[in-house]
Formats: structure tokens, sequence, C-alpha cells
């Protein structure tokens, strides 16, 4: 019984993802919003289960196969032809700490791999560890802003998220490379909610107890 894997998505024991749960995740792509955030999967359904399983269950494994999602739709957009570096939208300090990972930053590793181009720590938050000091009531509304790595002029990167919602998170990031002289090529999330609604709940932590142990990749 120890260490015995079960899919992130239904809790079936057998492997990281079970076919069923893959079956799922090939489902129609999520439209681009008018955010410009272009998605592997809609979070929704199975899909949303087996994001949300990547922050308990056989973590690699997850996130290779839903970094080749990813890696399917930049293909198929074409935007792999264009890439001098991958990089990610980092999340909040309190949330890497919480979790042990940045997400976005575990998916865009495996999605660099898989294209066989770096992945380059280009973005910082900003304002990130005095909460919200020196930020505008304005700022805070519009959410998280980035500083980027200067001297990025005409370097093509393309950015990668976890999940996007409104799509704030990966403007603002463009928005910093930009400023540092980069050209983006593409702002990427493994999941979009449908049409922008904010649902990231918690998926009630059901029966997905935390394990201790990852599969080594
Ligand atoms: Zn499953």
């Amino acid at each position: 019984m120890m260490f015995q894997t079960r899919c992130a998505g239904c809790d079936a024991p057998g492997v990281a993802v079970c076919t069923t749960c893959r079956f799922a995740l090939l489902g129609p792509r999520p439209r681009t919003g008018g955010h410009g955030v272009k998605a592997a999967v809609p979070f929704t359904g199975r899909a949303r289960d087996v994001v949300l399983g990547l922050k308990y269950r056989n973590r690699r494994q997850v996130a290779r196969h839903l970094a080749g999602l990813v890696v399917n739709r930049i293909v198929a957009e074409g935007d792999h032809l264009e890439i001098d570096a991958i990089t990610w939208a980092p999340t909040s300090a309190a949330r890497r700490r919480a979790r042990g990972f940045d997400q976005g930053e575990l998916i865009a590793g495996y999605v660099a791999r898989q294209l066989g181009v770096p992945c380059r720590h280009l973005l910082e938050r900003s304002g990130d560890d005095h909460t919200q000091t020196g930020r505008s009531r304005r700022q805070r509304l519009e959410g998280v802003t980035f500083r980027a790595r200067p001297g990025l002029d005409g370097r093509r990167v393309l950015v990668i998220d976890d999940v996007v919602t409104t799509g704030a998170t990966l403007r603002s990031a463009r928005l910093a490379l930009a400023r540092s002289g980069a050209v983006v090529v593409g702002l990427y999330a493994v999941a979009s909610t449908p049409s922008g609604v904010a649902s990231i709940v918690r998926p009630t932590e059901r029966r997905l107890r935390p394990v201790t142990h990852d599969v080594a990749a």
C-alpha cells in the first residue's frame, strides 16, 4: 500500500493521470478570451480536477502531462518557431511558501524541456513581501505587477501561468517584459476559467488527502 500512485483527477489507483482523465483533457480547447491568453484545457470538470490534483499528487508526472498539453497548443498556434526563452508569472511568496513550489515555474520548466528551449527566471513580483505598501489603490485593484530582468532587447519570450481567470496577471507580465525590451511571443496557461469567471475555489479538499511522497521524474 505504500506509495500507491493514484490519478490526480479521479483518485483511481494506478497511474498519475488515468486513461479516462487523459481522454477528458483532450476535449475542445478553450477559446482565447479578450485577454489574449491561450489555454490548453478549460478549468472545469475533470480537467479542473487534474489541475488541482497537481497540488496533491504525483506532482511531476501530472505537471509533465499538463505541460505536454500546453506544448500541443503552442505548436498548434505556430508559436514554437519563434522562442528564445520560456518564463513564468511567479506566484506570491506566501503562496509559494505554503505550497512548497510554484506551479507556473514547474509547468514552464517542462514546457521548455519539451520544446528544447531554455526556461529563464525573468520576472519578479513588485512589492511582494511588504504587503501592498507603496502601491496605490488603483494598483491594488488591478492586481499584481511585475518587474522584468533588464536588458532583454529583442529576446523572444513566451510566458506561462497555471490558471488564467481575467488575464490580468499575464497582461502585467507582458507589460513588464515589454518594458525590458523583450518581444512577448505568447501568453499561455494550462487552464482557463469559463468566460473569466473568478471561480478558483478550493475543491472542498474532498477525498484528496495531501501526500508526502512525490514520484521522481
Ligand atoms: Zn482519473
